[in-house]
């Protein structure tokens, strides 16, 4: 079967906080084709990976040390798009998004994945949103100032614990306020129904997959699902296997199907405008059979052989998230 390229624009990977490290702590060349990881400039153009969020995650014997730790990593992220020579692109719009695609530069939106670098009283948050952050994940899968995360587990539920505290309370209407997108997945079922409840943009779940196909604590309810349609969201399904499989196990022989899947039912259950890529890459274990961003194209390819039309593709490869990113960021 031919494979085709198609721009993608990706809710969720983990490559700059895997890319932007020193070499003796696993840092990878982003402008070699590599073989380890999901992520490089090489693979991306390969399989038309155009752009997407980029997060910087504080890992958990860091979480201590959010701040430094995100500001390191941004540093190096900064001193490694300056000897890009252009060939990507911190995006704060969806203009630059599209500019950014007709050039052929990888566009990357930064996303900070829990807002443990953002002090209780916000004073921090200018500076982020001045360096490029235009998406904040409240919570990585822990508690924190503003809300606790869910922890990982499979069978389990997201209703693990208390709301959002009254500095997370802050933060939302911060980021509404900036024109930040708030991203839901990691956030537990009471975080998740009290941002709904205060907040003025989409509700977004940048990777996450149904619940209902894969019972993991990870994943979001079909009632959450409703909201995120209702409010004119996204979610991004997550090439994880382990938030995939009905079993919830890792296994890198789970076929590519087993997304097609999450995004059939996702379309089906809140409209196909509500679905998306959130591929998690460089922070999971994927199929195998889709190996990397080069393997893109085969995703693409499974979709149109599992009967979506071209138009619902380029909904679910690029277009519903820039759609969304539109209407929080404001441009
Ligand atoms: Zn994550």
């Amino acid at each position: 079967m031919h494979t085709t390229m198609l721009p993608i624009f990706d809710g969720h990977n983990d490559a700059l906080t895997r890319v932007c490290l020193p070499a003796s702590a696993g840092g990878r060349d982003f402008f070699a084709r590599g073989e380890s990881g999901h992520i490089d400039l090489p693979r991306a153009r390969e399989g038309g990976l155009a752009g997407g969020l980029f997060a910087i995650c504080a890992p958990p014997d860091k979480a201590e040390r959010a701040f430094e730790f995100t500001t390191e990593i941004a540093r190096r992220f900064f001193e490694l798009l300056d000897g890009a020579g252009g060939a990507l692109r911190v995006v704060r719009t969806v203009r630059a998004i599209e500019e950014s695609m007709d050039a052929g530069t990888l566009a990357v939106a930064l996303h900070l994945e829990g807002a443990e670098a953002i002090d209780p009283g916000l004073e921090s948050l200018p500076r982020f949103f001045d360096q490029g952050f235009r998406s904040i994940g409240i919570t990585w899968s822990r508690p924190n100032a503003f809300a606790s995360g869910v922890p990982f587990a499979f069978p389990g539920g997201p209703d693990t614990g208390p709301g959002l505290t009254p500095a997370g309370t802050s933060l939302v209407r911060a980021c509404n306020r900036l024109g930040v997108l708030i991203d839901l997945s990691h956030l537990n079922e009471r975080g998740f129904w009290d941002v709904a409840a205060i907040s003025t943009a989409p509700l977004v779940a940048t990777h996450s997959a149904a619940h209902a196909l894969c019972p993991s604590s990870r994943n979001v309810t079909d009632r959450q699902l409703d909201a995120i349609g209702a409010s004119g969201g996204v979610v991004g399904i997550p090439f994880c296997t382990a938030f995939l499989r009905e079993d919830g196990r890792t296994d890198v022989t789970t076929p590519i199907s087993a997304i097609v899947r999450h995004v059939a039912y996702v379309a089906q259950r809140i409209g196909i405008d509500h679905v998306a890529f959130g591929s998690d890459f460089d922070g999971a274990t994927v199929p195998r059979d889709l190996g990397d961003a080069a393997g893109l194209p085969r995703l693409v390819d499974a979709l149109r052989g599992a009967g979506f039309d071209e138009e619902s593709i380029h909904k679910v490869a690029r277009l519903n998230w820039l759609r969304v990113l539109r209407a929080t960021w404001g441009a």
